[in-house]
């Protein structure tokens, strides 16, 4: 199933949920924010969507406007953690060769490090 309100399976689901903990960060009726478990610079922020959605593989037309505002959201957050002006990374990972390894949508905020590119090969 693509596309839920709320999956039971799903962690983030449950750290939106308040189900299980989180450093949230961001809270409104569509977005949530919060640090990730394991950083991996200075900062390492996961911007979501509340709905669940797996993998980008599943968005729509439709979900234009969320995305656009999901970038919109780690923008201000970049400015709010003080790595707006040095610079800074947002990005999805989608599926196997991506790097995927939570199936809830989510963009990694990372800064506060200099960032080589491109970030291939594995390992
Ligand atoms: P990805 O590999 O793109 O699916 O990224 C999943 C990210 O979720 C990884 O950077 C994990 O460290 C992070 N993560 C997994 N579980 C949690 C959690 N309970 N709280 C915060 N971040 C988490
Ligand atoms: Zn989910």
């Amino acid at each position: 199933m693509p596309r839920l309100d709320y999956d039971e399976t799903c962690v983030f689901c449950k750290i939106i949920a308040d189900k299980i903990p989180s450093k949230k960060i961001y809270n409104d009726d569509t977005i949530a924010a919060f640090h990730d478990i394991a950083p991996v610079a200075p900062v390492h922020v996961l911007v979501v969507p509340k709905v669940h959605i797996e993998t980008l593989n599943d968005l729509s037309a439709d979900d234009a406007a969320l995305v656009g505002k999901l970038i919109v959201v780690a923008k201000d957050l970049a400015k709010q953690l003080g790595i707006a002006e040095s610079g800074y990374r947002f990005g999805f990972n989608c599926g196997r060769d991506g790097g995927q390894t939570v199936f809830h949508i989510h963009g990694h905020l990372i800064g506060g490090v200099s960032m080589g590119w491109p970030p291939f090969p594995k390992g």
